[in-house]
C-alpha cells in the first residue's frame, strides 16, 4: 500500500504521536541555516564527531555544529520510529533523513546514521565496526540521550520516573493539546523510582560508550567527550535537580570525573559536563511543570534580549567553552553555559512571572506563544511554506531522501 497521508497534529500528555515530514525539512533546514551564518569553530582539527542521541533537541543541535561550523564527519546514534503503514514516522526519523540530504548538497564529509538502541553492546559494537571499516578515530564523543527506558542485563524494561523525592510537589502545568493550564500534584518517588530513573539515566552507559571506544583504540589524541546536564534555579529544584531526574544527572556528573581521569591519562583529553538552559525538547515539555516555568522563561529572556535558539546555545558552547578559552566552570567542575538563564535577576523575574500570572495570561504571554510554535515546530508543523493539507506520498519521499 502507498502510503499517501495528510498529517495532523495529535498531542496525548504532552507527546506529540504525529509529525510532519515536510515540516521537518524546515525544521532541520532552518537550524542549518542558522549554522552558516555562525562562525567557524577549531577549523580543520575536529575531524569526525561521534553523537548519541543526535536527531533531536540538543543533539540534533550538536550535530549541526559538528559538521557545519566544526567542518567534522559525524556518527549519529539515535532509536526512532520508521515509517509503518500505519504510522508516519517519528519526528527524529525524518530529522536524520533531512540532515544527510542537506549535509550531502552542502558538505563534502561523511554523515551516518545508525537507528538502533545506543544502551545495547551490539549497538556499540556496530559502530565500533564501522569506525573500523571507515578508518575512522573519533575527536569528539558527544553523549546527549534522553530515554524513558533502559534494557538492564536480562533484557527486561527498567523505567525511569520524573518524581520528586520524599515530598509531593503541586505546581501549574500546560496542557497543550487542551490549551489550558492545569495544577498537577506528583507524588514522591520510591526507593526502587529512584534507582531506576538514575540506571536509565544517568552516566552508566556514557561510561560503557567511553571504555569500549578506548579499548578499541578508537580515541584520537586530544579527544574530548561532553554530556548534558541541567541544574536550574529555585522553581524547578523540587521537581528536577532534588527529584529522581537530578539524582540521575549527579550520577551522570560523577561519571564526568571518572572519565576524565581515563581519557586525560589514557589520550590527553578530556571529559566534559555541560548545564545547559531549560529548552522546549520531547523530553523537557514531559516534565511535569517545567513548560510552564519555560514559557516564563522564554518570555524574560526575550524581552531582556539574552532568549537564545537551541543552536545558537550550542554553537556557543562549543566555541567558547569546550574549545574557546571563555569557559566557566562551577565549583562542582560543570561549565556553565547556562549561566544566562540562572542569573540571578533572571530567575527572579520568572518567578514573580510565575507567581504572579493567572492561568489565562500564563497561556497569553509572549514566551508561552514561543514555547507552542517551537513545540509544534520541532514536530513539523506551524511552517508558513507547508501546506497542511495536502496529501505526503511517504515511500516516494522515503525514495527521493535515500537517492
Ligand atoms: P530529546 O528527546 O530531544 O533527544 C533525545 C535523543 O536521544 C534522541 O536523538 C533520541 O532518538 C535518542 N534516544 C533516546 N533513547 C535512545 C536509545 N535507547 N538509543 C539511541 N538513542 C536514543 O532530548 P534532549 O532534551 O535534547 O535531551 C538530551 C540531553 O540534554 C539529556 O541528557 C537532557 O537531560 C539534557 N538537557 C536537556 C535540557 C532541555 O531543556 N531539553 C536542558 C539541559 C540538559
Amino acid at each position: 500500500m502507498s502510503k499517501k497521508v495528510v498529517v495532523k497534529p495529535q498531542i496525548r500528555s504532552n507527546v506529540f504521536l504525529t509529525a510532519h515530514p515536510i515540516g521537518l525539512k524546515y525544521f532541520v533546514g532552518n537550524q542549518i541555516n542558522e549554522a552558516k551564518k555562525l562562525s567557524k569553530i577549531n577549523k580543520g582539527k575536529i575531524n569526525n564527531v561521534l553523537i548519541i542521541g543526535g536527531s533531536s533537541g540538543y543533539g540534533l543541535s550538536s550535530r549541526i555544529v559538528s559538521a557545519y561550523n566544526m567542518g567534522a564527519n559525524t556518527i549519529n546514534v539515535s532509536f526512532e520510529g520508521e515509517p509503518t503503514e500505519r504510522r508516519v514516522g517519528t519526528a527524529g526519523y525524518w530529522n536524520n533523513l533531512y540532515f544527510r540530504h542537506f549535509a550531502k548538497q552542502d558538505l563534502r564529509t561523511k554523515h551516518f546514521d545508525l537507528n538502533k538502541d545506543a544502551f545495547s553492546d551490539e549497538t556499540k559494537q556496530e559502530v565500533i565496526q564501522l569506525l573500523k571499516d571507515n578508518n575512522i578515530k573519533v575527536d569528539l564523543v558527544i553523549y546527549s540521550l534522553a530515554s524513558g527506558v533502559r534494557p538492564n542485563e536480562a533484557g527486561d524494561l527498567v523505567r525511569s520516573a520524573i518524581k520528586p523525592i520524599g515530598k509531593v510537589v503541586v505546581g501549574k502545568t500546560f496542557d497543550i493539546a487542551k490549551g489550558v493550564v492545569q495544577e498537577i500534584t506528583v507524588n514522591p518517588a520510591t526507593e526502587e523510582e529512584i534507582d531506576n530513573t538514575v540506571f536509565v539515566m544517568g552516566g552508566g552507559d556514557w561510561q560503557n560508550w567511553i571504555t569500549k571506544l578506548m579499548a578499541n583504540d578508537l580515541l584520537n589524541e586530544g579527544c574530548k567527550t561532553i554530556s548534558y546536564t541541567y541544574v536550574g534555579g529555585d522553581s524547578t529544584k523540587d521537581i528536577y535537580r532534588s527529584g529522581t531526574i537530578g539524582r540521575a544527572k549527579e550520577d551522570l556528573e560523577r561519571s564526568q570525573n571518572v572519565l576524565n581521569q581515563l581519557i586525560s591519562s589514557k589520550c590527553r583529553g578530556e571529559a566534559l559536563i555541560s548545564s545547559s538552559k531549560a529548552v522546549v525538547t520531547k523530553a523537557s515539555v514531559f516534565i511535569p511543570q517545567m513548560p510552564a516555568y519555560v514559557a516564563c522563561l522564554y518570555d524574560v529572556m526575550m524581552a531582556d534580549k539574552t532568549h537564545e535558539s537551541i543552536l545558537k546555545h550550542k554553537h556557543r558552547l562549543f566555541k567558547d567553552m569546550v574549545y574557546g578559552n571563555k569557559r566557566i566552570v562551577d565549583n562542582d567542575n560543570r561549565i556553565r553555559i547556562d549561566h544566562l538563564e540562572i542569573d540571578e535577576k533572571t530567575q527572579n523575574k520568572t518567578i514573580k512571572l510565575m507567581n504572579e500570572v493567572s492561568d489565562d495570561e500564563l497561556l497569553n504571554l509572549g514566551g508561552t506563544a514561543e514555547f507552542l510554535q517551537e513545540f509544534y515546530q520541532m514536530n513539523g508543523f506551524n511552517f508558513d511554506e507547508v501546506d497542511y493539507e495536502q496529501e505526503i506520498d511517504v515511500d516516494e519521499l522515503l525514495k527521493e531522501l535515500n537517492s
